[in-house]
Formats: structure tokens, C-alpha cells, sequence
């Protein structure tokens, strides 16, 4: 079985950004880019337009700033393969990588596999129907486009998430609801006051979307009064899921600490996770930021971990 001094498990900005560095270094990286539905490229291949990751001042569209990536890390040396790690034997040195189809042994082990988007399985919000055609899972992300621009906008969700993104859609709607399907938000009091306070914003308590309507994009959405069981249709411009994330840490099978809600945990200003020679960069550890930005600076600290690893056990 082949030896590699790292393998790295993910091909978003964190992943891409370790290959960039690690490659750069030498370490002729091997990237498992993930190959089931939504998994290549990350969270950004869902994504239209970027325009808060530095350096294009234009923006960008999110599959072509993961394609860009990919490219400048095949360029250094990293190779790709299009393949999901199924498992992983942390419990062995070197550790063993076993994808789809391909099984390597590693020195050293970055996993950037991210986190997905929890979403609703509400009629007409799925793919092929109104998602990403006014339905999304990240307000920070999508808020901005002009398809939102001055028209009604809902975000399901009662947590900071869904409070945060309410709020910074308040910017480009004409409204914003927020829909929750409790009366009491879970969210921390300082930021639901805040909330409840913006004269943008009103709750629509104990409600759930039950359908997305309309040509195009989306133009209205069916709610359902989930007390008296009332069905109430309203003009739409945009439905935004904000109920959460899943980390992507399965796969691991509990070799890794983990919190509570399955993110990795990595020692404070650092990429090392519980086990040595084994880093964590991008979503996968941090459920707070979430920005492709912080994903790939973490991707860089991961190879630079890795690499400091190999040098200090004299394996590279
Ligand atoms: P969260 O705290 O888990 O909240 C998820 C929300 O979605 C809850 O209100 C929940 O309703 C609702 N929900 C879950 N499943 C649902 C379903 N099937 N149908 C309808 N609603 C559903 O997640 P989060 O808001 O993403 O926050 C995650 C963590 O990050 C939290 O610790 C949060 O404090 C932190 N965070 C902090 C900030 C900040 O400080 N600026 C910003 C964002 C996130 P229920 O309340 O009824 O359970």
C-alpha cells in the first residue's frame, strides 16, 4: 500500500488551502476530494456569487473560486482524487485512508470535510425545484444578490443563526420574518432583542413554511399555524434555512474528540486535534464563523501543523 506524508480528507477552501501550502512545502499532498452528491468543492459549489473573499473586488462565483483552488494546488504538486474516504484507522502509525476505491497509509492527517447546511424537506424548496433559485441556507452568503433586493424575505430558524441572518437581511429586504415553530427564541437574549426591536423585522411564531410557490424564483410560500393548524399564503422573495449545521465527521467514527455537536475539537490556536499528527482545518471545527475566508486561513495553519509535525519526527 502506498505511503503518503499527508493526506488531506476535503476540497473546500480549507482542504484546497493545505494542498496550496503543503505542496508548496513539498509534502506532495493527497487530496480525497469526496465524490457523492454536493461533496466536491464544498458548501461554495452551491453558492452563486462570492464577494466577501478577498482579492476580487468584483466577487466571484463560488464553483469558479474552488475550480481556481483546485488549479493552484494541482500546480504545486498536490493530487486529486475524486473519491470519498469512507474510513480511517487512526489507532495505527502510519494511519490508513481507505476510500471508495483507493487505500494509502499517512504520516499525517488534515481533515477539512466540512459541515452541511441543515435543510427542510418542504415541497418546492428542494434541488431542481426553488433551491438556490431564492431558497438558501446561508443569508451571509446569498442576502446580497439582486434577486432579494426590496422584496419580502423569510428565514426559518430561532437560534443566533437564524437571528444574525435575519438581521443582516434586513439590509436588502423589505421585510424580513422570521420563522419559528416555538413562541420563545432559543437565541442569546442581547441578539433576540435586538431582533424583535429592528422595526424590519417581525417573528411569525409557532409557523412552518409548508410550500415554496412561484416562476422563476420563488414569489410566495404557504404557512402553516402549527397551533390552530391555519394555512396562510404570503408574498415571497427568498426562504433562508438558518436551523443549523451538521459537521461532516461521521466518516471518523469516533476516533477524534468531538463537542457535543459532533465538531472537532482542536487545542486553542491550533489545528491539532486529539490525536497526534492528525489536524483539523475549516467548518468541521468551527461552528461560529463559518466564512470560506477562515475555512482556508485554517487550512493554512493546518499544513503548516502537519508540516511542523513531520520535520520535528523526521519524517519528511
Ligand atoms: P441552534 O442554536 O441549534 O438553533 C437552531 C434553531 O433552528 C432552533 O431555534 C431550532 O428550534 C430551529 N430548528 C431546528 N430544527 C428545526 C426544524 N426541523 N424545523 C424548524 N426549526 C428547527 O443553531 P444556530 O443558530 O446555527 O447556532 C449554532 C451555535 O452557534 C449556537 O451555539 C449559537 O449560539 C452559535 N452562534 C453564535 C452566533 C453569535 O454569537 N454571533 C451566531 C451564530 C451562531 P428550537 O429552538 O425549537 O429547537
Amino acid at each position: 500500500m502506498r505511503k503518503e506524508k499527508l493526506v488531506i480528507i476535503g476540497s473546500g477552501p480549507a482542504g484546497y488551502t493545505a494542498a496550496i501550502y503543503a505542496a508548496r512545502a513539498m509534502l506532495s499532498p493527497l487530496l480525497f476530494e469526496g465524490f457523492s452528491s454536493g461533496a466536491v468543492g464544498g458548501q461554495l459549489m452551491s453558492t452563486t456569487d462570492v464577494e466577501n473573499f478577498p482579492g476580487f473586488p468584483e466577487g466571484i462565483l463560488g464553483p469558479d473560486l474552488m475550480i481556481a483552488c483546485k488549479q493552484q494546488a494541482e500546480r504545486f504538486g498536490t493530487q486529486c482524487l475524486t473519491e470519498d474516504v469512507v474510513k480511517v484507522d487512526l489507532s495505527r502509525r502510519p494511519f490508513l485512508i481507505q476510500g471508495a476505491s483507493t487505500g494509502v497509509l499517512a504520516e499525517t492527517l488534515i481533515v477539512a470535510t466540512g459541515a452541511t447546511a441543515k435543510r427542510l424537506p418542504i415541497e418546492g424548496a428542494g434541488d431542481g425545484e426553488f433551491w438556490q433559485k431564492g431558497v438558501s441556507a446561508c443569508a451571509v452568503c446569498d442576502g446580497a444578490a439582486p434577486i432579494f433586493r426590496n422584496k419580502p424575505l423569510f428565514v426559518i430558524g430561532g437560534g443566533d443563526s437564524a437571528v444574525e441572518e435575519a438581521l443582516f437581511l434586513t439590509r436588502f429586504a423589505s421585510r424580513v420574518y422570521l420563522v419559528h415553530r416555538r413562541e420563545e427564541l432559543r437565541a442569546s437574549r442581547i441578539m433576540a432583542e435586538k431582533l424583535l426591536k429592528h422595526p424590519k423585522v417581525e417573528p411569525l411564531w409557532n409557523r412552518e413554511v409548508i410550500r415554496v410557490l412561484g416562476g422563476q424564483f420563488v414569489e410566495r410560500l404557504q404557512l402553516r399555524h402549527s397551533l390552530s393548524g391555519e394555512i396562510e399564503e404570503r408574498e415571497a422573495g427568498g426562504l433562508f434555512f438558518a436551523i443549523g449545521h451538521l459537521p461532516n465527521s461521521a466518516f471518523l467514527g469516533g476516533q477524534l474528540k468531538v463537542d457535543e455537536r459532533g465538531y472537532l475539537l482542536v487545542q486553542p490556536g491550533t489545528t491539532r486535534t486529539s490525536v497526534e499528527g492528525v489536524f483539523a482545518a475549516g467548518d468541521i471545527q468551527d461552528p461560529l464563523y463559518r466564512q470560506a475566508v477562515t475555512a482556508a486561513g485554517s487550512g493554512c495553519m493546518a499544513a503548516l501543523d502537519a508540516e511542523r509535525f513531520l520535520s520535528e519526527k523526521h519524517l519528511s
